[in-house]
């Protein structure tokens, strides 16, 4: 248990990580309450950590070492995604991406020596250089590019087969977010767009991104995919795409792009 000011109240919810999966109640949904995972005696490598409330009740984050808890089950968040609300959601993606952020900080960046937590901030502290660690988000842009009834669908090499997605990609160090759509179209399949249109954003905690959702008009250009990331990319007409297995989640941003260019007619 690490020395954090993260000392819980009785019926704090606790989101509790084993390796990469939440733990969560057995019966009904949701996560335990921190009393009843201290009574099942687990010893925690992290946590417990203050991250925020939900409907009135703190929460908190913590990682476990060794076996799991009797009476929890460990589920990966793409499994939790389809099945929990979004406000519950939202902390379980929060709270992994404190944990990624606390593991990834026990080291100064800067000079290596070990850091501790701030005292009020959400922030590691290196003791020796005084630089501040906070939790560091990754944003990417995925774009739906639009030729008429058609959009362009994309398969990475990665890919299971017959999957399709959208095109996506990181923001690169001193890039706008419409020069990354534009690059990484570009990059990714050889073609030009342009009248870009921002539809969203969605924290996406594999392990820290930020996935920021852009509809973009087709300029000009060939389909020409990248060889090395991307295995076959082609337009789909609106009314053949791939079967719903066969393309993105209808609660990720990419499933909500093609859900919204489909319901405009
Ligand atoms: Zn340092």
């Amino acid at each position: 248990m690490t020395g954090s000011a993260a000392s819980a109240s009785p019926e704090a919810l606790a989101f509790c990580f084993a390796g990469s999966r939440l733990l969560v109640r057995r019966e009904g949904e949701g996560v335990p309450e921190v009393p009843t995972l201290l009574a099942l005696d687990q010893r925690a490598t992290v946590g417990p950590l203050p991250i925020g409330s939900l409907d009135g009740r703190a929460c908190v984050v913590l990682a476990l070492d060794g076996g799991l808890p009797p009476g929890l089950i460990p589920l990966g968040l793409r499994d939790l995604f389809p099945l929990w609300p979004e406000p519950l959601m939202g902390m379980a993606v929060r709270a992994s991406e404190v944990l990624e952020w606390y593991r990834a900080h026990a080291f100064c960046g800067r000079c290596g020596t070990a850091t501790v937590m701030h005292t009020t901030e959400m922030a590691r502290v290196c003791p020796a250089c005084g630089t501040l660690h906070f939790a560091r988000i990754s944003p990417a842009v995925i774009t739906l590019v639009h030729r008429g009834r058609e959009l362009l669908l994309a398969r990475n090499h990665s890919f299971r087969p017959g999957f399709f997605a959208l095109v996506a990609g990181f923001v690169e160090p001193g890039e706008t977010l419409e020069e990354a759509v534009v690059r990484e179209v570009r990059e990714e399949v050889g073609i030009e767009v342009r009248e870009l249109r921002y539809f969203g954003s969605q924290a996406w905690p594999f392990p820290s991104q930020l996935m920021v959702g852009f509809f973009a008009s087709y300029a000009s250009g060939e389909i020409r995919p990248q060889a090395t990331e991307i295995a076959e990319a082609r337009w789909f007409d609106r009314d053949r795409l791939p079967s719903p297995n066969d393309r993105p989640a209808p609660y990720s941003i990419a499933g909500r792009l093609i859900a919204a260019f489909l319901e405009r007619g």
